[in-house]
């Protein structure tokens, strides 16, 4: 019996992490297929969240082509962290022209640097629909890079 009652745990576990999946992100994608849902519940099942507005999120991301990260899609709007979603980094096209445009000077700190010791940045970050093109690059040096992202 033990067994019996173990497995029985362990089958309404599932049919309770399906139900909130489902609950939740209402369209199925391929992109669902292969996360690791159990732990997903177990991060996220106390928060509230709405199905209808993650619904039109979920295409809005799949379409957006600096989401590198399809997969991602689902853990992101559960945590609201952008990190899973690997948001795609400018080239070294786009950050050169970004360095020459700027004469080599980091906008922050006014500082000169050379190229290598500067990272690219969003001017208008993605989360406020900013995009990976050269006109929203600006080089920025890696102190004031830091600063910027823990701001
Ligand atoms: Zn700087």
């Amino acid at each position: 019996m033990q067994d019996y009652n173990q497995l029985l745990l362990i089958w309404l576990y599932f049919q309770t992490v399906v139900a909130w999946a489902k609950a939740i992100f209402t369209d199925y994608t391929k992109f669902m297929k292969g996360l690791d849902w159990g732990i997903l519940y177990n991060k996220y099942h106390n928060n509230t969240y709405d199905p209808v507005k993650f619904a039109s999120e979920v295409k809005r991301l799949i379409a957006d082509k600096d989401v590198t990260k399809n997969s991602g899609i689902y853990e992101y709007l559960l945590s609201g962290d952008e990190k899973f979603l690997q948001i795609r980094a400018f080239d070294d096209d786009q950050k050169m022209e970004a360095y020459v445009r700027q004469n080599g000077i980091c906008p922050k700190c006014g500082e000169h640097f050379e190229f290598d010791e500067m990272q690219g940045d969003h001017i208008t970050p993605w989360s406020k629909c900013g995009k990976t093109i050269s006109e929203n690059c600006q080089m920025l040096c890696a102190d004031c890079n830091r600063r910027k992202s823990n701001a």
